[in-house]
């Protein structure tokens, strides 16, 4: 089903999709360059300990300038199901690949048009939660600099409030020409494509269909931001990783980036996930219980 999917190239994109290879951590800090409150025991994969979690909310606290990473699990606290989970009722008989693909989308305009607005609904619907919220809190505080890197396409650390925010996938409530004129300037944001949730709209410049502005199976991330986001993560001093299994390439790589720049990595997630062993501290629980009490003051 995810066979286009090649982990092992680096340039590979993700999609929109959580799903992943399992062969993105060829690149795992060795041994030796793990820190002491792992050899200690701080970040065991079973429970966090008070310690650990005191630990990591003193790092984030003391931090200049922490990137916040986040993935599909924060929005599932919102109530947006992953893209495989919304594929029920009607559309359980479709393939992920007729849906998220620009193949998919010449194919059949109005079915992918109809998705997406199916899920733009869900995103209007939901609220940014607790986790959302004590992020953008941490910013508004002031002393140091927060950059919020998702995989999200549902806007919400915007609409939480959060101003530093990196759409590695794009954003589902924004569009884009499907046969790129013009880019990379973006669609007029007074031109009004919400009119009809049935079809495409024409682009107003070119007349192609516009389609949404989120990365498919089998394209890129923009390398501006994948650039933007590495560099983030190589100069951070502390990266909180939340609700993102951590392997999808090559976003994935952006954890091992900043723990072999010397960042402190907290890791919070209710399972288990492919950077536990490389983190400093793991916090094993939903993003909206851990978060506030992390990020706090
Ligand atoms: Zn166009």
């Amino acid at each position: 089903m995810h066979s286009e999917h090649d982990g092992m190239n680096p340039t590979a994109s993700a999609s929109e999709s959580a799903i992943a290879s399992t062969s993105a951590f060829a690149c795992a800090i060795p041994d030796g360059e793990r820190n002491q409150a792992q050899r200690q025991g701080a970040s065991s994969a079973s429970d966090a300990s008070d310690a650990g979690i005191a630990a990591a909310h003193a790092w984030l606290r003391d931090a200049r300038h922490v990137v916040v990473f986040t993935g599909a699990g924060v929005s599932a606290e919102s109530g947006i199901p992953t893209f495989r989970d919304a594929l029920t009722g009607l559309w359980a008989r479709f393939d992920p690949q007729a849906l998220a693909t620009e193949e998919g989308f010449r194919a059949d305009p109005t079915l992918v048009w109809r998705w997406y607005a199916e899920r733009r609904a869900a995103v209007a619907n939901a609220r940014p939660n607790a986790a959302h919220e004590a992020i953008a809190r941490y910013e508004a505080r002031g002393g140091r600099r927060v950059d919020v890197v998702t995989q999200n396409v549902d806007g919400l650390h915007r609409r939480a409030g959060s101003h530093r925010v990196l759409e590695l996938h794009g954003d589902i409530t924004r569009v884009k020409c499907l046969d790129g004129c013009g880019a990379p300037e973006p669609i007029d944001p007074a031109f009004d494509w919400r009119g009809d949730a049935r079809e495409p709209p024409p682009c107003p410049r070119c007349g192609a269909p516009l389609r949404p502005d989120v990365v498919w199976f089998g394209e890129f991330l923009s390398e501006a931001a994948l650039a933007e986001a590495q560099r983030a993560a190589s100069s951070c001093d502390a990266m909180l990783v939340v609700g993102t299994s951590a392997l999808v390439y090559p976003a994935a790589e952006l954890p091992v980036l900043a723990r072999r720049s010397g960042a402190r990595l907290v890791v919070v997630d209710p399972e288990r996930t492919a950077i536990d062993d490389i983190a400093d501290a793991v916090v094993r629980a939903p993003a909206a219980v851990a978060l506030p009490s992390l990020l706090a003051e």
